[in-house]
């Protein structure tokens, strides 16, 4: 079971689901090509999926094109449904810096054949999380520098104040769907600047108030194709 832990290093939560937004900054959903939603676009990635700072994301042998997305991750920390916006942060116990892992070759085969994007976000390794920050210390969660560095130069920066669909809304929507649970994990969408890495590649994501990630990535050793 996945464990991420809090700053202070003395709490820790086992990691439920990964609920995960997709076209939550403007600027991001333009450079896909794609229009902003009328509603939340919404994936799920397994609680398999989590690393944490230090590890590496692999890239398994049936992806060519692995790219990184930088989000702010919201940490639920009560169970909930049907949550009014009015109550959503009583169900939030802190914030991290996290990264959805994308196999962009295969999430675009998948869009083109009308197919889910479970593999394409869901593949071991494709969801790094840093330590979680407790909410105590975060003022407002919508006015956070968000970046992402890949080996030392600047990929992504962009402010989580430019979040389409804020913290309140997407914590009472989603919980309209799914039951929130103590130890899920909500990516709130990347922002503009979302592109490759390759084996060998270090990358360093930072959340202003909440905390850094450093993670690594190398391919499988397995060469075998799927099925
Ligand atoms: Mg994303």
């Amino acid at each position: 079971m996945a464990k991420v832990a809090f700053t202070d290093s003395q709490r820790f939560v086992n990691v439920g689901k990964c609920l995960c937004l997709g076209r939550n900054y403007p600027a991001h959903a333009k450079e896909m090509n794609a229009e902003i939603p009328e509603n939340p676009v919404v994936f799920i990635k397994p609680s398999t999926a989590v690393i944490g700072s230090g590890s590496r994301v692999i890239i398994p042998p049936f992806s060519r094109e692995l790219h990184h997305e930088v989000e702010m991750v919201v940490v639920i920390g009560k169970d909930g449904k049907d949550i009014p916006r009015e109550k959503a942060y009583e169900h939030v116990a802190g914030y991290a810096v996290g990264l959805d892992m994308t196999l962009r070759d295969v999430q675009a085969e998948a869009k083109k054949k009308g197919l889910p994007w479970s593999v394409a976000k869901g593949f071991d390794t494709s969801a790094p999380v840093s330590a979680i920050m407790d909410k105590r210390f975060v003022r407002d969660p919508h006015a956070l520098e968000l970046s992402l560095k890949v080996n030392g130069v600047l990929r992504q920066r962009s402010s989580t104040a430019n979040m389409i669909f804020r913290v309140e809304y997407i914590v009472s929507y989603l919980s309209s769907i799914f039951t929130l649970e103590a130890g899920d994990l909500i990516f709130t969408g990347t922002p503009e600047g979302v592109g490759p890495v390759v084996p060998g590649d270090q990358m360093q994501a930072s959340l202003e108030s909440v905390g850094t990630l450093t993670v690594g990535v190398e391919r499988s050793p397995i060469t075998v194709q799927r099925m």
